[in-house]
């Protein structure tokens, strides 16, 4: 392919404009008298969800059968970011081999709250964390020769109204928390695309944000990449060519291209912004041409001993007295249908037809292990009549062992893409599972699964706890690997797990209002807000248990003094005191002593895993320079560090902590706001309940509406929800709101703007329909017959759209 520079010169206005518009669901479009090719990109990113074209059926079900390695919420507790590379390169093979030339991942938002329901495709709730996981990820990827789109830029930390809400968030806590991650990865590994987010953020949608897209991603972090939007998050075309968006995907089928013309003739778009928008595409296309590599072969399972090894070493051993590795001489009773069908990923865009599926079962008796069963409760919560003699089976078989493995957890229903968890319980069969067992049989290990905190109410009955998240279709043998001490555990939460939902701090803001979701409790999500209050958590942030232990000792700053603008080197020793190899994973925390604006009592700054042999002892070495001092300054609009005393916090887990050193930063003074007189709660913490003026001091104008007003016009930015204060509108909410069952289509019906009727269905809902709901939403009369007269088109244009998802 030629240079897209030259390129562009050859192309007339039409084809840069069409060229910004996707060819279909998956498609770039390629223009064949350019010698520019068509591009496929597909989601994963924990595998591949290539459409397959042979087949009919969506492709969340019928995708081309992909290698499908544990979620992000899994791979975040390895803490290993070149485990994520070795993850990413092979999933570039795979990308290379089925000719995908971008992978539509990693998503990197952050956990505000345990409730979202894409948590399980999210690394952390802590920036650093999923920035350095990302940047191995990506990395990987990339170094195959495969693009990776770094998602959802940005604050899309919530599924509920995803597509309109307005995230309300100070500026510091979206730099400190909500943009950091991204920063790092878009930094230090340059995805080659990044995807906007479906939400507004501060009052304006991600697709058409100047101040995210352009003023931060390129002006700031010097991005040249090229900006996607997330599937259908496009809402006024041209304002978003304006702000920084790239590509529309889906296709509009032309109605994108057409509004793009048309401004530029009337005068309100200005040709250089196509032409800025249409190089970005090109050089995307480029690289994917030049790195294409037809006939390149890859076989899957050559990478299941890979996926097996990623589960094994991002599970968490949560507790464990010592029953834990199990003994192969005892009697032992599996019980818990998921030790059978394992939950290993979760639904939406992300799913993955996997190549093949282990079992813990299976895989613990080609260990060796001798087994009875039961079954323990119905997986599916349509049988729930069953459940009462699974768990007669499950007491009796109990009452004829010496250990019982229970494997419980969040079943299929619970965790989506589209809409959010209710509350943090496991279904109620699986509770009562292990109260009844645990009356029986004191010797109960629990294997969880899920990919997000859940209640415990049983935790004081189990002895162990090994927390396997979703660990991809080699998840099961790696819960063998470690329950029969194959391999020692050495995972670490990547988050928080709270005693209760009611303790956490979003719970009075989370999910929101029908038009926002206010960000009141601002940077302190996770441990910031526990630690902050003094709360108590069931397992703190970095918890991970092993079957060796670690000593640590011999910390060092290489300075007591610095210059804000030095690097200080941080140094320590690990030991591996116990009898058997094992990996631990030391976090690096900074503290400011003391401040004018209200911190967090500590944030993590830095990390390593450390492989160690018994006995054997390893340096290791974290460098710090400004920016893990700082906090972002809304005074000076950029990061400020403030002259004083840190402390350098070494830590097996955020409230495990082994060592503490002091480092004095000398600093320039600056201008600091103060909040002590304004908004007092935010030095305290307490933010679960902050009251409007507070919050308004922080945020730096007024709280916006939480729900459209009553009479302003409706028009295709709007949804059902929004429109349930006119006649018709109120009578088709309560309809939909009956006739759709609860969940994932509810959410689509109920909370998509109609203009995504238009652009995701390719074409098939047209806008005279949209024109005809509007009007028969507002009450105005002509609507039903506009919709009625397009039916027939609609209908006929059915199959093929089905076709192209
Ligand atoms: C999701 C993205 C995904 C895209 C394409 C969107 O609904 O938010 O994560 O990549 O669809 O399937």
């Amino acid at each position: 392919m030629k240079e897209p520079k030259e390129l562009l010169k050859e192309m007339t206005l039409e084809e840069k404009a069409a060229l910004c518009d996707g060819r279909d669901f998956w498609h770039l479009k390629g223009f064949e008298k350019y010698g520019i090719p068509e591009v496929m990109v597909c989601d994963g990113p924990h595998g591949l969800r290539k459409k397959d074209y042979e087949k009919t059926g969506l492709s969340i079900d019928t995708s081309v059968p992909a290698i499908s390695f544990p979620t992000a919420a899994t791979t975040a507790c390895s803490w290993d970011p070149d485990l994520l590379y070795e993850m990413g390169v092979a999933l570039g093979k795979k990308c290379l081999k089925e000719n995908v030339g971008v992978l539509l991942g990693p998503g990197i938002n952050m956990k505000r709250s345990p409730l979202c329901g894409r948590n399980f495709e999210y690394f952390s709730e802590d920036p650093i964390l999923a920035g350095e996981m990302a940047t191995g990820f990506i990395s990987g990827v990339q170094s195959m020769g495969v693009g990776t789109s770094l998602k959802h830029f940005c604050v899309n930390s919530q599924e509920t109204r995803r597509m309109v809400v307005d995230e309300v968030v100070d500026e510091r806590a979206l730099r400190e928390i909500y943009l950091r991650a991204f920063e790092i990865a878009v930094t230090k590994a340059k995805p080659w695309t990044v995807m906007n987010s479906y939400n507004k953020i501060n009052g304006t949608h991600g697709s058409e944000n100047y101040h995210t897209q352009t003023e931060i991603l390129r002006d700031t972090w010097g991005y040249d990449g090229m900006v996607v939007s997330d599937w259908g998050a496009v809402n006024n075309r041209v304002d978003g060519m304006k702000a920084g968006n790239d590509l529309e995907m889906p296709s509009s089928t032309g109605s994108g291209t057409k509004k793009i013309l048309d401004a530029v003739r009337s005068g309100n778009l200005d040709e250089e912004i196509v032409d800025k928008r249409a190089l970005n595409v090109l050089n995307l296309i480029k690289k994917c041409a030049d790195n294409a590599k037809p006939g390149f072969e890859y076989n899957d399972a050559d990478d299941q001993p890979l996926a097996r090894k990623i589960a094994a070493s991002s599970m968490v051993l949560l507790k464990n007295d010592g029953i834990l590795p199990l003994d192969k001489s005892k009697k032992i009773a599996v019980i818990g249908a998921l030790a059978k069908t394992p939950r290993y990923q979760g639904a939406g865009s992300s799913h993955i037809v996997p190549t093949q599926l282990d079992n813990a079962f299976d895989e613990m008796t080609k260990l060796g292990f001798e087994l009875q069963y039961a079954e323990g409760y119905e997986l599916s919560n349509k049988k729930e009549s069953k459940n009462a003699k699974h768990l007669e089976e499950a007491k009796t078989l109990a009452a004829k062992v010496d250990t019982v493995v229970l494997f419980i957890g969040l079943t299929d229903e619970y965790e989506a893409e589209g809409y959010d968890r209710a509350h943090m319980d496991l279904p109620e069969s699986h509770n009562k599972l292990v109260n009844a067992v645990a009356k029986i049989n004191p010797n109960i290990v629990i294997v969880l699964a899920g990919g997000s905190p859940v209640g415990m109410p049983w935790d004081d009955k189990a002895k162990a706890i090994l927390h396997s998240y979703l660990g991809g279709q080699a998840g099961g043998g790696a819960v063998a690997d470690i329950l029969s001490g194959n391999v020692n555990p050495s995972g670490k939460l990547a988050e928080t797990y709270p005693m209760c939902y009611g303790c956490t701090p979003a719970k009075n803001y989370f999910p929101g209002n029908p038009a926002t979701v206010e960000h009141r409790e601002s940077i302190y999500i996770g441990y910031r807000y526990y630690e902050k209050i003094g709360r108590k958590v069931r397992y703190p942030f970095g918890h991970g248990l092993s079957y060796t232990s670690f000593e640590y000792s011999d910390l060092k700053l290489d300075k007591n003094e610095m210059d804000e603008n030095d690097t200080l080197k941080v140094s320590f020793k690990v030991k591996n005191t116990g009898s058997v190899a094992g990996k631990e994973i030391a976090q690096l925390y900074v503290a400011d002593k003391e401040s004018t604006i209200f911190r967090p009592v500590k944030e993590l700054k830095g990390f390593k895993k450390v492989s160690l042999e018994p006995g054997e002892e390893k340096e290791v070495e974290i460098s710090l320079c400004r920016r893990a001092f700082a906090f972002w300054n809304v005074e000076v609009n950029d990061w400020t560090v403030e002259s004083g005393e840190f402390d350098i916090v070494i830590g097996a887990s955020s409230a495990d902590i082994r060592l503490t050193g002091t480092v004095k930063v000398n600093a320039a003074p600056v201008a600091i706001p103060d909040y002590h007189e304004t908004a007092p709660i935010y030095y305290e913490g307490t933010v679960q309940e902050v009251p409007d003026e507070q919050f308004v001091a922080v945020l730096g104008r007024d709280i916006p509406a939480t729900e459209k007003l009553q009479g302003t016009p409706i028009d295709i930015t709007d949804n059902f929800e929004s429109c349930r204060y006119t006649k018709n509108g109120a009578k088709m909410y309560k309809l939909l709101d009956k006739v759709i069952p609860d969940g994932f289509a509810k959410g689509i019906a109920l909370q998509t703007p109609f203009r995504d009727f238009i652009s995701m269905s390719g074409g098939v809902f047209n806008d005279t329909m949209a024109d005809g709901l509007v009007l028969l939403l507002s009450d105005k009369k002509g609507g039903v017959r506009k919709i009625m007269k397009e039916i027939p088109k609609a209908v006929k244009g059915l199959p093929a759209l089905l076709k192209s998802i």
